[in-house]
């Protein structure tokens, strides 16, 4: 890439739209940015390799969205707000259509989340998309996955076991008639809305929080570890897309819905002094999100069926074609 790393650069990555809180942003050594007063900065990072996190066959706009949005997935699940990313790029070849491509979805979505891009490195190599997002947090109110307790009730936001059908869609193993289903699935895996709002409105009313990528039960099961708890949940009050019922048998749905990956939903532990706060949310519409159990004293995490017998689960493996 070296060539013409630098118009590439120019051409493409140096202007970002609204850039809150940027003294020097693209084209220095560093960036520098000013965090206000009162708050805490949040930092996460996340690789996307092409074959493993998105198939080869992915557009350039899905890539970059999907890149973005997993980052800001992480944000949302301490509580923060997104303002700066940095990007580095590694790209097999120079492709100018790919290039205007990525960047025009990239920095269009960004602006969206009001989140700008600030700097960068470009590199040659195989196809491979890494993002920095910083964000910040009011100081001592970031939602970590180390602050439940026995008690604590356990919700999960927006639907399950989506991300998991994307993936079986994506490598051919359920075929879909439904063109709109078919989208909808799609639209799940490259573009996850991350729950930047329903963080916010977690912060100082949640006790734990975490983002749902490796599979509900993975994932609550971190919340638990961290804290020193257990969770039992309820496969019945599990939120599913009524159209994902009928689309595998339901052995393969149970692990779509438990173990399955990449919802980028938020499952969350609210204390006994918030619950009716957070109901309240919950029935005005302000919060979308779900009751599914409680975190008690036995560690590990159980899921009870509608006869109240322990499910088995299935280790949630690693998969992405
Ligand atoms: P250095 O050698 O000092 O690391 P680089 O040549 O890698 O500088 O980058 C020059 C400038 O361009 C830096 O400000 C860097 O942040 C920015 N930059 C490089 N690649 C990208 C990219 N893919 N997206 C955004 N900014 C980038
Ligand atoms: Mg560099």
């Amino acid at each position: 890439v070296s060539l013409n790393e630098f118009s590439l650069i120019q051409k493409y990555f140096s202007s970002s739209g609204e850039s809150k809180g940027v003294t020097l942003g693209v084209g220095d050594d560093c960036a520098i940015l000013d965090i206000p007063e009162g708050k805490q900065l949040v930092a996460t990072v996340d690789t996307l390799v092409e074959g493993v996190h998105f198939p080869v066959s992915a557009s350039p706009a899905d890539i970059a969205h999907r890149s973005l949005r997993v980052n800001l997935s992480d944000i949302a699940a301490m509580g923060a707000d997104p303002h700066w990313f940095t990007l580095a790029l590694t790209l097999p070849k120079v492709s100018e259509s790919w290039l205007c491509d990525f960047s025009q979805a990239l920095l269009s979505d960004a602006l969206y989340f009001g989140c700008s891009l600030v700097g960068g490195d470009t590199t040659a190599g195989p196809l491979s998309i890494t993002m920095q997002v910083l964000g910040t947090i009011p100081i001592g109110s970031g939602l970590t996955r180390g602050g439940c307790h026995e008690g604590d009730s356990i919700y999960v936001t927006g639907s399950l076991g989506e991300g998991a059908a994307a993936l079986a869609l994506l490598d051919a193993s359920v075929s879909i008639e439904s063109e709109d289903i078919r989208s909808r699935l799609l639209q799940r895996f490259y573009r996850p809305e991350p729950r930047l709002k329903e963080g916010a409105c977690l912060r100082n009313v949640a006790s734990a929080a975490i983002d749902i990528s490796d599979g509900l039960i993975a994932d609550l099961g971190h919340i638990g570890k961290s804290s020193g708890v257990g969770a039992n949940i309820e496969f019945d009050r599990l939120p599913v897309a009524p159209f994902l019922l009928g689309m595998a048998r339901q052995a393969c749905l149970n692990d779509w819905i438990l173990s399955g990956g990449d919802d980028y939903e938020l499952c969350f532990t609210v204390p006994r002094r918030n619950k009716d706060f957070i109901e309240a949310l919950i029935h005005s519409g302000e919060l979308n999100a779900f009751y599914i159990g409680e975190m008690c004293k036995e560690l590990g995490v159980r899921c009870y069926d509608s006869r109240g017998q322990v499910m088995e689960l299935k280790k949630s493996g690693y998969r992405h074609f």
